[in-house]
């Protein structure tokens, strides 16, 4: 039985993390043999990266306790496999109550994030989960039958601390895409952030079709919590290729390695 998670820590990957980068290297010596002397369980400052390296995936379940959970066995993101998963009668498909959110985007040194203002609701199988906020990856985290897409973005949902549910939304290359036009300049290139009194349709900025993978897994960056119920879209966006390559540049290979399937199963629904 996984232990309960405090709202807090969940949140700790959501808001902006502070402790990020500002160090310099010999703060970041005396914070590390502090945290080893005094105690492994306040996780508040602990820096982690997407980059190989102490602070790497490898070691994010080593770095504190409360990121033991990403050293778990059911991880994400997977790869899925498109031959294996399982076509289920139980599955329906989203029930969208989206309407119109504020611009409010954030660079807080792991990803791009657009908080959300508004109420925007989404019924997935009978459970209603409410949007916070939606942020990107450069590569995809997920992948499809073994290809990376060149970015993923996440539209994360929550109905209760241990009850979370995240759409991935994949993006291929091909025409350019509206909402990158309107704000990739505008995009703080380092920790910041951009507001502006621009109002955006949040289901614009969905596929048409919304066939989805389901996968029961985890958040993808620290504390790794297994409290998320996965709907990566079978259609993916598309971007420009020079918007794909200004974006990247952005986000500096933000996405984290493949994470074993185990005993999972993956469930696909068709529109
Ligand atoms: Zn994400």
């Amino acid at each position: 039985m996984k232990h309960l998670i405090n709202l807090a820590t969940v949140l700790l990957v959501f808001l902006t993390v502070s402790s990020c980068k500002t160090d310099t290297k010999k703060e970041q010596e005396t914070k590390e043999q502090h945290t080893d002397q005094i105690s492994k369980k306040d996780c508040k400052d602990v820096h982690w990266s997407h980059h190989k390296g102490e602070d790497g995936p490898e070691n994010w379940k080593n770095l504190c306790d409360g990121f033991s959970d990403c050293g778990e066995n059911a991880q994400s993101p997977i790869n899925i496999i498109t031959s294996n998963v399982s076509k289920v009668d139980t599955l329906i498909a989203a029930k969208f109550s989206y309407g119109t959110s504020g611009v409010d985007i954030i660079n807080n040194e792991h990803t791009v994030q657009f908080n959300i203002s508004g109420e925007h609701n989404v019924n997935l199988n009978g459970t209603d989960y409410k949007l916070l906020q939606f942020h990107y990856h450069t590569l995809s985290e997920h992948t499809i039958d073994g290809n990376y897409y060149p970015i993923e973005v996440h539209f994360v949902h929550k109905n209760s601390d241990t009850n979370f549910a995240v759409l991935g939304v994949l993006f291929e290359e091909g025409e350019s895409n509206a909402l990158f036009e309107k704000y990739l300049d505008k995009f703080p290139t380092s920790k910041g952030s951009f507001k502006s009194e621009d109002i955006i349709d949040v289901l614009s900025l969905f596929p048409e079709n919304k066939s989805y993978y389901n996968y029961k897994g985890s958040l993808t960056t620290p504390p790794c919590s297994e409290v998320v119920n996965w709907y990566v879209l079978k259609t993916p966006l598309t971007a420009s290729k020079e918007q794909i390559e200004v974006f990247s540049k952005i986000m500096n290979n933000n996405y984290r390695p493949i994470q074993a399937l185990n005993s999972r199963e993956v469930q696909v629904y068709n529109h």
